[in-house]
């Protein structure tokens, strides 16, 4: 190890640096982001909508029978959708949010 000068520990320094910063941004602006809703008395996960869409059908309250699993499928669905074809895909109410599309914010309920 005794090959290694000041300057490539430095540089390896400033590139772990640099790496960690890369990694941590995304972090940083959620972080921020939560806190200026906070600031403004808003609610960090909703905004004040009171209520957050549901993942798994995009707030839509439906997804396509096979769901995650048939993703590759969905979308030359909805390409034909898109074109005009009738789909033979059934869509089926979203277990997860019981066909609402969205949850009550929990935060907001908890107040
Ligand atoms: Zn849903
Ligand atoms: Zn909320």
């Amino acid at each position: 190890m005794d090959n290694i000068t000041a300057s490539e520990v430095a540089g390896l320094g400033v590139g772990t640096l640099l790496l960690c910063a890369t990694i941590a941004a995304p972090k940083i602006d959620a972080f921020f982001s939560s806190s200026q809703r906070s600031a403004l008395g808003m609610c960090r996960r909703c905004g004040n909508l009171r209520r957050l869409a549901c993942s798994r059908c995009k707030g839509t309250g439906s997804v396509k029978e096979g769901g995650i699993l048939r993703l590759g499928s969905n979308l030359m669905d909805d390409l034909y959708e898109n074109l005009g074809y009738q789909s033979k895909v059934k869509q089926i109410s979203c277990v997860k949010c019981q066909a609402r599309g969205y949850f009550s914010c929990p935060e907001c309920s908890k107040q």
